[in-house]
């Protein structure tokens, strides 16, 4: 049985841990890093990255999160998610995960719009996804060997590198299940590799 974690220090998890379970494999609520061990997968949730990073130190998570993602093992970052993956962050002179090979920008999507929606293509995953922004990030640029999945305005929304997913916006609050289906599969390969 395939377990996918989500980090719950702060921000949207149930709506994670639902989407897990809808797509048949074992959610897990994450807390402690002990909790990461047996895990074939993370899921880091929306909600506010500063807040996050500062809970990630108080319970002294980093270096366990950075093994995580030095293992091989999948982790999708939405949101604020992706912030805490991107190897540099706009206006930053530190990461914080820093794994995905991308340069993000925080809140980018200016303070009239500070949520909305939009029906958007995401490569290999779906024709039309409802996309659900809430003062979301943006992907300014990738590393040439990341993969672009999707883009809205000409920002791209959304990016794989590697073992890492992730999302300027928060699949978790639709019904649709797409996203974490084309995660859970990612997960499924880097396990089959682990055992081969
Ligand atoms: N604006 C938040 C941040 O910078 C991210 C917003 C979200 O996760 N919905 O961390």
């Amino acid at each position: 049985m395939i377990k996918i974690g989500v980090l719950a220090l702060q921000g949207a998890v149930r709506e994670h841990i639902r989407s897990l379970e809808a797509c048949g494999v074992e959610a897990v609520v994450v807390k402690r890093k002990e909790e990461l061990q047996d895990l074939d997968g993370l899921i880091l949730p929306g909600g506010e990255s500063t807040a996050m990073r500062r809970l990630i130190d108080k319970y002294d998570f980093m270096d366990a999160l950075k093994e995580f993602a030095h293992s091989g093992k999948p982790m999708f970052g939405t949101c604020a998610g992706l912030i805490l993956l991107a190897k540099q962050l706009v206006g930053y002179n530190e990461p914080h995960i820093g794994v995905m090979d991308i340069q993000v920008e925080r809140n980018s999507f200016g303070r009239q719009v500070d949520s909305f929606e939009a029906d958007l293509a995401i490569k290999d995953v779906a024709e039309t996804f409802p996309a659900v922004f809430i003062r979301a990030p943006h992907i300014v640029e990738a590393g040439e060997d990341v993969e672009i999945l999707c883009k809205h305005n000409d920002r791209i929304v959304a990016a794989r590198d590697r073992q890492f997913l992730g999302c300027s916006f928060h699949p978790e609050l639709t019904d649709d299940h797409r996203i974490t289906a084309y995660f859970v599969e990612m997960v499924k390969e880097a396990k089959q590799k682990q055992l081969v």
